[in-house]
């Protein structure tokens, strides 16, 4: 690391700070380029990449096939607006219902539009289909929700952080928590029009449902006339092993909510996706975007989707998630009561930090360090999700680096010299 490439990180990282509004912390990582699962930083540093733009890079960074498609496309035209037909949005709204199993998809661009476009669904459907009063319809989400940044979306947080000052706050919307249908059926009212939920909580630290949960959420929403609207905006298009996260759970949704990894890991594209008499709700005016559903996003989320399939991605992420939850569960046998859970489902996976010993961001930013980039979640969860077409040879890499940063930490934490005691103890007792 010579004295330029320093200057040149801190110039970067420099300007971000200074110009920056400062509503992000990034970990101290100036990436200069990047290919599949690989990464560069200005100083020519190379990183295996363990987190995948929080899975809209699941394709691997600018796959070749999705490059070629964006740089055919834009040969021809980039934008129209919704003004007028095209020759790629309806292909790719074809293969996503095919896809997907729905009847119809409204397209957007970031995955909050996709949920605010869920939720003005459900309130019309609600409104229209069930008879609720308009201004009284509600929806019921899980405490630890992440569904985005809108205000109308930060409403309805659990998370302090996500709502202090920005009141007034919309209202509508009423907790359950995840995985307790005794607080479901305690939450609903008759102005009940839908349940909107993550099948995995990804923010909340990769929290998996409990089993039989989704199928019990399932029957009671049928049974309610309400509608079970299911965000797949991380979970969706393989991350789980998957195509779909719901699939693990037995259980169709009647409305989905895509995004992140739709953009083929190169724009904002999202979507939401309903049975025909719930999408019926929306009519000329009711609902719009300028850029959803341009003819560049088109043409790139339909070769992204063909991708994942040609290339077998979502078999590859159940098999690959498999291996890596084994070894990073090796790690946690390995570093003395660090690591106090491995948990996920895929190549999406959360190592569970215990608190009074270190935070989950100090073994971030030493992973960083290493040459192997994830992401913390709250206090005390490491993030790992990979582009689905990694390699057992760049995770034995990318774990053999995580293995000794928890080694070294364990260590300087003395948690190998306790152990010995504990167990004489135990001999003892
Ligand atoms: C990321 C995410 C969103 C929001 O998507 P943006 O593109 O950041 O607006 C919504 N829901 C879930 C589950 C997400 O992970």
């Amino acid at each position: 690391m010579d004295a330029s490439s320093i200057s040149n990180t801190q110039s970067f990282i420099g300007k971000e700070a200074r110009f920056g509004a400062r509503n992000y912390q990034p970990v101290p990582v100036v990436v200069d380029h990047a290919r599949d699962c690989l990464v560069w930083d200005v100083e020519g540093r190379e990183y295996i990449d363990m987190m995948s733009a929080y899975s809209a890079v699941s394709h691997g960074h600018l796959h070749p096939r999705v490059v070629a498609a964006a740089v055919r496309q834009l040969d021809k035209v980039a934008v129209t607006s919704r003004a007028y037909y095209g020759t790629t949005l309806g292909p790719f709204l074809e293969k996503l219902c095919h896809l997907t199993g729905f009847a119809r998809a409204l397209p957007m661009n970031t995955g909050a539009e996709a949920v605010e476009t869920a939720i003005k669904c459900a309130r019309r459907w609600g409104w229209k289909a069930k008879g609720i009063a308009d201004g009284k319809q509600e929806i019921l989400v899980a405490a630890g929700n992440f569904h985005g940044r809108t205000s109308t979306i930060i409403s309805f947080s659990s998370e302090p952080e996500y709502r202090a000052g920005f009141g007034p706050l919309a209202q509508g919307f009423k907790h359950f928590t995840f995985g307790d249908m005794a607080s479901v059926r305690a939450a609903a009212t008759a102005n009940t029009c839908a349940v909107l939920v993550e099948p995995i909580q990804g923010e909340a630290g990769v929290i998996l449902p409990p089993a039989g949960f989704f199928a019990e959420l399932r029957e009671w929403c049928t049974e309610n006339n309400v509608l079970l609207i299911i965000d797949e905006v991380q979970a969706g298009l393989g991350r789980t092993g998957r195509w779909f996260a719901f699939e693990h759970e037995g259980i169709r949704p009647d409305a989905l909510v895509l995004g992140k990894a739709l953009g083929g890991g190169l724009l904002p594209v999202s979507a939401f996706l309903a049975r025909e008499d719930v999408m019926e709700v929306f009519n000329p005016g009711s609902h719009g975007s300028t850029f959803g559903g341009n003819a560049l996003a088109a043409a790139v989320a339909l070769e992204g989707l063909k991708v994942i399939e040609d290339e077998g991605l979502v078999a590859r992420s159940a098999a690959m998630g498999e291996y890596l939850i084994d070894c990073l569960k090796a790690v946690q046998a390995e570093s003395g009561g660090l690591i106090r859970d491995v948990r996920g489902r895929g190549l999406w996976v959360g190592v569970d930090i215990e608190p009074s010993l270190a935070t989950a961001r100090q073994m971030v930013e030493r992973l960083a360090t290493a040459g192997v980039l994830s992401k913390e979640t709250h206090e005390t969860v490491i993030r790992f999700a990979p582009p689905l077409t990694i390699t057992r040879e760049l995770i034995d890499r990318a774990i053999a680096s995580f293995r000794q940063v928890v080694l070294q930490k364990a260590k300087e934490l003395g948690l190998f010299d306790r152990q010995p005691h504990t167990e004489t103890a135990e001999a003892s007792a």
